[in-house]
This record gives structure tokens, C-alpha cells and sequence, in this order.
């Protein structure tokens, strides 16, 4: 038996919230980053999908040959009308939930 080798992520970059101080009023900007190096619980509201904008959970690498660090979308019906969604059904648009 062949061994079945899992595909790996796909959505191992998203965006980070970075929110920026200018002149005591805050603003946010979204940055896209690799999901690698991250902290294990970013805070909720502060990652998104850079393709759909949906919401993503973040999933840390747990063993040596196991997937690396990456995001997976919140919602299926995102996974199913965003290009880097696993369950990507062929036209892509932007999720009906975004985090903004
Ligand atoms: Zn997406």
C-alpha cells in the first residue's frame, strides 16, 4: 500500500489586525502575514481569510509530519466560494460574513 500523503494547507498566510495610534485616534489595518510564527490564540476578530476576508481559525503544527501552521475558514459556506477554501466549489466571492 502506497502511503497516502495528505495535501498540504493551503491558507498558510492570512491577515492580521494591526491596530495603529496616530495622534491618540486608532485605526486598523489589515496586513497579510505567514500563519507560521503566530501566537497559538490570536485574538478573535484579529485574523481573516486574505482571499474571502471571511473568519479563519487558526491551527498550529501539533507533529513533526503533521500540517504546518495554517487557517482554516470559520464557515463552510465560505470554504465553498472562496479559492483557497478546502471544500471550493469553482467561483469565488467574497464571504458573506466578513471580519472587518
Ligand atoms: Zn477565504
Amino acid at each position: 500500500m502506497p502511503k497516502r500523503v495528505p495535501k498540504p494547507p493551503k491558507m498558510t498566510e492570512c491577515e492580521l489586525k494591526k491596530i495603529f495610534k496616530v495622534e491618540g485616534v486608532k485605526s486598523a489595518r489589515w496586513i497579510v502575514r505567514p500563519v507560521k510564527g503566530m501566537d497559538t490564540t490570536p485574538e478573535a476578530g484579529s485574523i481573516r481569510c486574505k482571499h474571502c476576508y471571511g473568519p479563519v481559525r487558526f491551527y498550529k503544527q501539533k507533529f513533526l509530519d503533521g500540517p504546518v501552521d495554517h487557517v482554516e475558514h470559520v464557515h463552510r459556506v465560505d470554504s465553498e466560494s472562496c479559492e483557497a477554501g478546502q471544500h471550493f466549489k469553482g467561483k469565488h466571492s467574497r464571504s458573506a460574513t466578513p471580519v472587518l
